[in-house]
């Protein structure tokens, strides 16, 4: 199964809700409150949630480029859905490797492939938000950006403000554009 997802282009400045991410991209509710945690923003924080298409494919395109840059912490390589994913925290776990460090183990939230890596404190401390149901989206977040040394320009500039006021206007008007 391939999930990177490089053969779906959705319009740059089309609005789409979770649901219709959901239908495009064939992945879950679960799948697209994973993209939000990591970082991908929504329109005006209203529900339904609203997304631009160039941020997602944006947020996407970010994902991907890390795997041959640097992941962010919290983050695996999954070489089957080749992006960085975070693991379904029930399937997680850490055990000590031959040589005594330790290494993180589980199934990709996106694809359910296996993916591992040795683990620091950092992504240690990421898998423990990630694990606790009163964690929010911000404090993820913060947790996840502390990366040292790794420069990713599209991933500052998701971190840009970002002023959503018009997308729920263009939403209203959805059922005249075509969704791809
Ligand atoms: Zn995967």
């Amino acid at each position: 199964m391939s999930r990177s997802y490089t053969g779906i282009k959705l319009k740059k400045n089309r609005v789409y809700s979770g649901a219709d991410l959901q239908r495009i991209f064939d992945v879950s509710a679960n799948t697209i409150s994973n993209w939000v945690k990591a970082g991908l923003k929504d329109s005006d924080g209203k529900r339904p949630y609203l997304f631009r298409g160039g941020r997602v494919m944006e947020f996407l395109k970010a994902r991907r480029d890390r795997t041959k840059t640097k992941l962010l912490f919290g983050e695996f390589k999954c070489g089957v859905c080749k992006s960085a994913v975070f693991p379904e925290v029930e399937s997680l776990e850490v055990r000590p490797a031959k040589n005594g460090a330790p290494m993180g183990m589980g199934v990709c939230s996106e694809c359910s492939g296996h993916i591992r890596k040795f683990v620091s404190e950092a992504d240690l401390e990421v898998f423990a938000l990630l694990a606790d149901p009163n964690t929010t989206v911000d404090s993820l977040r913060e947790g996840m950006r502390v990366d040292r040394g790794g420069i990713c320009s599209s991933e500052e500039k998701l971190a840009r403000p970002w002023y959503g006021i018009n997308d729920r206007l263009l939403w209203t008007c959805r059922g005249l554009m075509p969704l791809l």
